[in-house]
């Protein structure tokens, strides 16, 4: 990836219009590349009825203020799959 930006520095150094032509493949080879890369796999999140949330990949967390939304959290930070936080349905 570091590369690849070096490379794009190279690219703006010299200007869009004298660009090599190997340049542009090589960029346009990477962004496909990450393209494809796979989405975080979703990481399923359950609070319990003190606040405790129960992590997919079996840990245990609680925020001081307010839940995963209102603190902005997307990611869990154990296994770095994106938070799916389910909801018990009450009846
Ligand atoms: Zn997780």
């Amino acid at each position: 990836m570091s590369e690849m930006i070096e490379r794009i520095d190279a690219l703006l150094a010299i200007g869009w219009e004298n660009t090599p032509d190997q340049l542009l493949r090589d960029c346009r080879a990477e962004i496909q590349r990450l393209s494809k890369q796979d989405a975080p796999i979703p990481c399923v999140w359950k609070q319990d009825d003190e606040g405790v949330y129960e992590t997919g990949c079996d840990h245990r967390f609680v925020f001081t203020y307010g839940n995963c939304a209102e603190n902005g959290a997307k990611f869990c930070q154990y296994c770095g799959g994106s938070i799916a936080e389910e909801f018990e349905i009450e009846d």
